[in-house]
């Protein structure tokens, strides 16, 4: 029931232009004063007014026309007519009942849905609240200068006050709720958006390894912020003959050896520093705080481990090598360095590391040359 209820009211719209927002507002309102002449229909019935429950009933199927409307996408159209009708009834309730019947607080809910429940420029706004400040004051001038056409006993007046406060009541929260709510849904929405797109922008996507871009920035950032007592290593590393792999099993066998690559490599490196995937079938080794023996010694440890790795694919088992170039870097900063100044070390190093992979492919593969 709870659940038919829900998805009558947020049955969502295809309004191009307008947001759903502004429909559930004003789908909402119009059903609860749908509800609030239902009451009133009721309570004329049982007091045998007749005349007054067929004007209830009138308002209540105009506003059953503005839900309908929200529906058609024609949210404007069913803001505007549930504007005229409340207007309509409360002079309807004033000229008979006079001031203590309380009808004449619905103009707030009105005041409200201008602002909130419709997309129109400031200047419409100012205007729309100006013509319903120019109703509350005829309302007002009305019941100053007629008497009522029926004075109110009082149990009808208590009833005619707690009916309207808590529908007043009950109007003004729904539409903050819904207001607010879808607020606070768009700004958690787009902070989500924002962190995926960071991820994204930042993360190679086949392997999850950060990208050049983000790795060397992330390097850069390291070295300005970091205190090192045993310096930063880098090293490149190639995976050897990986032509081959993607020649004889296919493009998709390389990218798997690349995908369990990359998690290997963000397991061991956690411990030091970074991976990153350098481009194609290259990769950065960040090692912090370490000298380059050590870094070294580390590096010939996963190279041993990609040795006796055996990737399955296709029921057959991918092994591969790879070769690796290490060097030191210089983390000593001053206060005049700058991101550019720290950039260009570090392309030096790789440079560096370059030139040493080169001779370890030269010279045999399967190895880290220091
Ligand atoms: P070497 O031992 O000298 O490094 O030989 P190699 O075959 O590994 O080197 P080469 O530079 O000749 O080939 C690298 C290959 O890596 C070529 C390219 O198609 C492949 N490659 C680069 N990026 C990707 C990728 O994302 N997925 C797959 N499957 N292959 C890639
Ligand atoms: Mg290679
Ligand atoms: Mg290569």
């Amino acid at each position: 029931m709870r659940k038919k209820i829900a998805s009558l009211i947020f049955k969502d719209v295809t309004g191009a232009n307008e947001s759903n927002r502004v429909s559930y507002i004003v789908r909402i309102n119009s059903l609860m004063m749908c509800l609030y002449f239902i009451i009133w229909i009721t309570v004329f019935s049982i007091s045998e007014r007749y005349a007054n429950a067929a004007t209830c009933f009138l308002a209540m199927s105009a506003y059953a026309v503005s839900v309908f409307l929200t529906y058609r996408d024609k949210n404007t159209w069913a803001l505007m007519l549930y504007s005229a009708v409340t207007t309509c009834w409360m002079f309807r309730f004033v000229i008979q009942w006079g001031w203590e019947c309380g009808i004449q607080h619905f103009i707030f809910v009105l005041l409200v849905l201008v602002f909130i429940g419709s997309y129109m420029s400031f200047k419409d706004k100012m205007l729309a609240s100006t013509v319903v400040f120019a109703i509350r004051m005829l309302l007002y001038i009305w019941h100053i200068t007629h008497e009522p056409m029926e004075p109110l006993s009082r149990p009808m007046s208590i009833t005619f006050q707690i009916i309207n406060i808590v529908s007043i009541f009950l109007s003004l929260i729904v539409i903050l709720n819904v207001y607010t709510h879808d607020k606070l849904q768009t700004e958690k929405k787009l902070a989500q958006y924002n962190r995926q797109l960071k991820v994204v922008a930042e993360h190679d996507h086949l392997t999850g390894l950060l990208n050049r871009q983000s790795g060397m920035a992330e390097t850069v950032s390291k070295i300005m912020d970091g205190s090192f007592n045993y310096g930063m290593s880098i090293a490149i590393g190639d995976i050897d003959f990986f032509k081959k792999i993607n020649d004889t099993l296919g493009h998709e066998a390389g990218d798997q050896v690349l995908k369990v690559l990359a998690r290997l490599f963000k397991d061991f490196m956690n411990e030091y520093g970074a991976a990153i995937r350098w481009g194609g079938e290259e990769f950065l080794f960040v090692f912090e705080d370490m000298n380059l023996d050590d870094a070294f010694v580390a590096l010939d440890g996963l190279r041993l481990k990609i040795s006796t790795l055996e990737i399955p694919w296709n029921g057959q088992r991918i092994s591969v090598t790879m070769t690796f170039g290490v060097t030191d870097i210089n983390v000593m900063t001053s206060s005049a360095d700058r991101e550019n100044d720290i950039e260009k070390r570090i392309n030096e190093a790789i440079a560096d590391a370059d030139k040493k992979l080169y001779m370890g492919k030269q010279s045999g593969r399967n190895k880290v040359v220091i």
